[in-house]
C-alpha cells in the first residue's frame, strides 16, 4: 500500500488514507490541503494526556482522567429530557456514564454490559457520585486511549479524533529517504534526518520549539529547496545560446559625457555587469535593484545603446504611459540623432501605430518605449536584443520566466525595480535572476527632511506649503486610505482637493482611482509642467516618474502605510538638489511602536535598511503586498528569525552551483516541496 522509499506517497490522494472520505477531503481541500504532504504542516497546538488511568477511588473532579470501568446497568428514562445513564464500576467504586442525545443502541454498542471498557473525559460528581458526561473516547482497546491526544485548531466539520487518526497513519508510514544534504549541512542539525524531525515536529511535548534542530532542519529544508528551485531556472537560462553584442565603448562614454553628473560606483559596477551579460554568448536574465532615485534608468539607457550599436533592437517597457514618455524624451536628448527612437502610445492614432509597427518589423527603429502594450502579438520586431522593464516587481517567478521566453534567441532581458527587499528575501524572491544592485544614491543628493504633524495642526502645514509655493515648488499631497474602500479613498481626496483649492484657488489638481487613463496622463503632465502647484491624489502615483520641481510631500494618516511604503512615496521628491520634506501627518498622538517606526524614516533614507526594519515590524508578507505577488509563503521558515538559514541556504546553493554537483539527490525534496512544472526536467 505504501512505497517507503517514495517520496510519490506522500503526494499521493488524501482518500488513500483510512477515516478520510470524500466529505473530510473536501473540507481539507478547502484549506489548500490536496495531498499526505499537505497535511504534514497541520501541527498540533495543544494536547490531552490521557496515558495515565486512575481507580476510581481515586478519582479528581474537574480533570480530564481515564479509567477502566466495567458497565453494569442501564437506565434509559421513557421522559424526553432525561439523560441516558449507564451504571459502571470497578473494584474501588461506581461511576455514571451519561448521555444527552444519544441513542440506546449507540450506547449499548459502546458500553456493553459486563465488558471492561476504558473510558476518558472530565470528571463531575453529582449527587455523591462519580460521573462522566457524553465521554468521546471509549474504547474496549485501553491503548487506544491511554495516549496524548493532540488538539488543533479545527476546520469546521472534521473533529480532533479525525486529524489524530489521520496524522497518525501518515508519521507511522513516512518514508524513509536517501539523506539529500551535504554531511556539513546535516551537522548543523545534529544529523537529524528528514523523517526523524517530522517525527518529532508531531510530538506534542514539541510544540513550540522553534530552536531545535528538527524544526531549523526542516525550515532549512524548504529554503534550501526554494534557492535550488530558482538556481535551476537561473542555470537553464543561461544555457540559453545567443549572438553576442559587442560593445562600443567610445560610442558608450560619449553619451556618458552628456551628462551633467559621473555614475556613481554603484552606478558603473552594475552598467558593467550588465555589459558583461551582453557581450556574453549567453541570454542575460538580470534584475537591476535600487532604491528610488539611486539612477537606474541611465544605466538600462546606455545597455540600450550598446545593444543598438551591435546591431539590435531594444524594447522598453514602462507601467505607465508618462513614465515611457519621461523615457523616451530622455533618451532623444542623450542618444545621437542616426538613433531611430519611437513611444508608442494608446493615444497614438491607427495609421500611426501601423506604421510604427511597421517600421519595426522592418528594423527601421531602434528602440521602441511604451507600456505592456509592445508585448502584444502583433509587435514584431526584426532583430530584438533587448528587453527592459522598469518598476515591475509585481511579476512572479513563473511571468518572469515566460518573459524571458519572449523575444526570441538573441535577446537579454533586464529588469528594473525600485523596491529594496531584506537581503534574507532577495533570494526568495529574485533567485531565479542575478542581480545588480545600486545601493549608493548620487552624491548631490539631500536627505529629505522628515517631519511628523498631528492633523489638528493643518494650519501650520498650509502655511509651511504657501513658503514653499512661493519660493517655486510644487507639492504632493496624498490622502488617507480609509478601510481600503476605493470609494471612501476618492471621496476623502475629492473634499481634500476642495479645500485645499479654497486655500489655494486654481493651483490645485487632483488624481485618483477613479480618474480615466487619458484624463490621468493629462493632470500629470499639467502638473509637471507647472501648470498647478499641488497635486492631490490617493496612492496611485507610480514611484518611477521624475517630478524635478515637486520638493514637498504630505503624507495623511500616515500609520495606514509601512515603512517601506513611505518610503517609496516619500522617493517621489528629492531626486533634485533642491531641499526637500516630507510631512507624514496622524489623526491622534504616536503610539510608542509607532514613534519607533516614524524614527526609522526620520533617520535614515536607505531603503534597504528601512525594508529590514518593516519586516521586523510587521513580518513579510506585509511588506509591499509581496504576498500577492506569487512569492511562495514558507510552511515554517520565516525570514525574520532564520536569516540565519536564509544565509547559510544561500552559501550551499552557490557551493553547489560552483561545483556542479549533481543535483538528482534533492530530486524528493523539490518534488515535495516545490513548484512540479518547473522542475519536471530535473534528473
Ligand atoms: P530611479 O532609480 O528611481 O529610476 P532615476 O533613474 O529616475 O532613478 O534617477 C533619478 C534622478 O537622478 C534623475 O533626475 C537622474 O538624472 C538623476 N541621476 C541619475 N544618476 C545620477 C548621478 N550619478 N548623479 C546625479 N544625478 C543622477
Ligand atoms: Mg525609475
Amino acid at each position: 500500500m505504501n512505497n517507503k522509499t517514495n517520496y510519490e506517497y506522500l503526494l499521493s490522494d488524501l482518500s488513500s488514507l483510512k477515516g478520510v472520505g470524500t466529505k473530510t477531503k473536501n473540507l481539507l481541500k478547502k484549506k489548500n490541503i490536496n495531498n499526505l504532504f499537505d497535511l504534514l504542516w497541520k501541527l498540533p497546538k495543544s494536547y490531552t494526556d490521557r496515558s495515565l488511568s486512575s481507580k476510581i477511588k481515586e478519582l479528581k473532579i474537574g480533570e480530564i482522567q481515564t479509567v477502566t470501568i466495567i458497565p453494569q446497568k442501564y437506565n434509559f428514562p421513557r421522559i424526553r429530557k432525561l439523560p441516558n445513564r449507564v451504571l459502571c464500576s470497578d473494584e474501588t467504586g461506581e461511576i455514571d456514564c451519561i448521555f444527552f442525545n444519544s441513542y440506546e443502541g449507540y450506547i449499548k454498542k459502546i458500553l456493553p454490559l459486563g465488558k471492561e471498557i476504558t473510558v476518558s473525559g472530565k470528571i463531575g460528581h453529582f449527587k455523591n457520585k462519580y460521573q462522566i458526561t457524553n465521554p468521546k473516547y471509549v474504547s474496549e482497546d485501553s491503548s487506544l486511549i491511554k495516549q496524548t491526544h493532540n488538539k488543533y485548531s479545527l476546520t469546521e466539520g472534521i473533529s480532533e479524533k479525525i486529524y489524530n487518526k489521520i496524522l497518525n497513519q501518515i508519521i507511522n508510514n513516512l518514508p524513509v529517504f536517501n539523506e539529500w544534504h551535504s554531511k556539513s549541512i546535516l551537522s548543523k542539525f545534529k544529523n537529524i534526518s528528514w523523517n526523524s524531525s517530522i517525527k518529532e515536529l508531531h510530538k506534542p511535548e514539541n510544540i513550540g520549539n522553534y530552536k531545535s534542530n528538527f524544526y531549523q532542519r526542516l525550515a532549512f529544508d524548504e529554503i534550501f529547496s526554494t534557492f535550488l528551485v530558482n538556481s535551476e531556472i537561473r542555470k537553464k537560462i543561461r544555457k540559453i545560446k545567443k549572438k553576442n553584442k559587442v560593445i562600443n565603448f567610445n560610442k558608450q562614454n560619449s553619451i556618458i559625457d552628456k551628462l551633467n553628473f559621473s555614475l556613481t560606483d554603484d552606478q558603473q559596477k552594475s552598467l558593467n555587469e550588465i555589459n558583461k551579460d551582453l557581450s556574453s554568448p549567453n541570454k542575460m536574465f538580470r534584475l537591476l535593484q535600487g532604491d528610488v532615485g539611486s539612477g537606474k534608468t541611465i544605466v538600462s539607457l546606455l545597455a540600450a545603446i550598446n545593444t543598438i550599436n551591435s546591431g539590435f533592437q531594444v524594447a522598453f517597457m514602462a507601467p505607465t504611459e508618462i513614465l515611457a514618455r519621461q523615457h523616451f524624451t530622455l533618451a532623444k536628448k542623450l542618444f545621437p540623432k542616426n538613433i531611430n527612437i519611437a513611444l508608442i502610445s494608446g493615444k497614438s492614432e491607427y495609421k500611426v501605430k501601423k506604421e510604427i509597427l511597421q517600421r519595426l518589423e522592418n528594423n527601421k527603429i531602434d528602440i521602441i518605449f511604451g507600456t505592456h502594450a509592445i508585448f502584444q502579438k502583433k509587435v514584431i520586431f526584426k532583430k530584438l536584443g533587448l528587453i527592459i522593464i522598469d518598476e515591475q516587481h509585481k511579476f512572479g517567478v513563473n511571468q518572469r520566466k515566460k518573459l524571458s521566453d519572449k523575444g526570441g534567441s538573441n535577446c537579454d532581458v533586464l529588469l528594473m525595480t525600485a523596491t529594496p527587499i531584506p537581503r534574507t528575501l532577495t533570494m526568495t524572491i529574485y533567485g531565479d535572476m542575478d542581480i545588480s544592485i545600486i545601493r549608493e544614491k548620487p552624491k548631490n543628493r539631500k536627505p529629505i527632511k522628515t517631519y511628523s504633524k498631528l492633523e489638528v495642526k493643518i494650519e501650520d502645514v498650509l502655511k509651511f506649503i504657501k513658503k514653499e509655493i512661493n519660493l517655486g515648488n510644487q507639492i504632493f499631497w496624498v490622502c488617507p486610505l480609509i478601510e481600503e474602500s476605493k470609494k471612501l479613498d476618492h471621496s476623502s481626496a475629492v473634499k481634500k482637493y476642495e479645500y485645499l483649492e479654497s486655500k489655494f484657488p486654481n493651483q490645485v489638481c487632483l488624481l485618483h482611482g477613479k480618474t480615466e487613463v487619458d484624463e490621468k496622463n493629462e493632470i500629470l503632465n499639467n502638473f509637471l509642467n507647472n501648470k498647478f502647484k499641488i497635486l492631490v491624489s490617493t496612492t496611485i502615483i507610480e514611484v518611477g516618474i521624475d517630478f524635478p520641481n515637486a520638493n514637498t510631500i504630505i503624507i495623511e494618516n500616515a500609520n495606514k502605510f509601512g515603512l517601506s511604503q513611505l518610503h517609496q512615496l516619500r522617493g517621489r521628491v528629492g531626486r533634485g538638489d533642491k531641499d526637500s520634506t516630507c510631512i507624514l501627518m496622524f489623526k491622534s498622538n504616536l503610539s510608542e511602536n509607532a514613534k519607533k517606526r516614524i524614527k526609522i524614516l526620520k533617520d535614515t533614507n536607505d531603503g534597504f535598511l528601512i525594508s529590514e526594519e518593516d519586516m521586523k515590524l510587521r513580518g513579510f508578507g506585509d511588506i509591499l503586498g509581496f504576498k500577492q505577488s506569487g512569492v511562495k509563503n514558507f510552511k515554517l521558515a520565516d525570514p525574520i528569525h532564520n536569516s540565519d538559514l536564509f544565509i547559510l541556504a544561500e552559501k550551499e546553493m552557490r557551493r553547489i552551483e560552483n561545483s556542479n554537483e549533481d543535483i538528482g539527490k534533492f530530486k524528493p525534496l523539490i518534488k515535495l516541496y516545490d513548484r512540479a512544472d518547473i522542475i519536471n526536467d530535473i534528473a
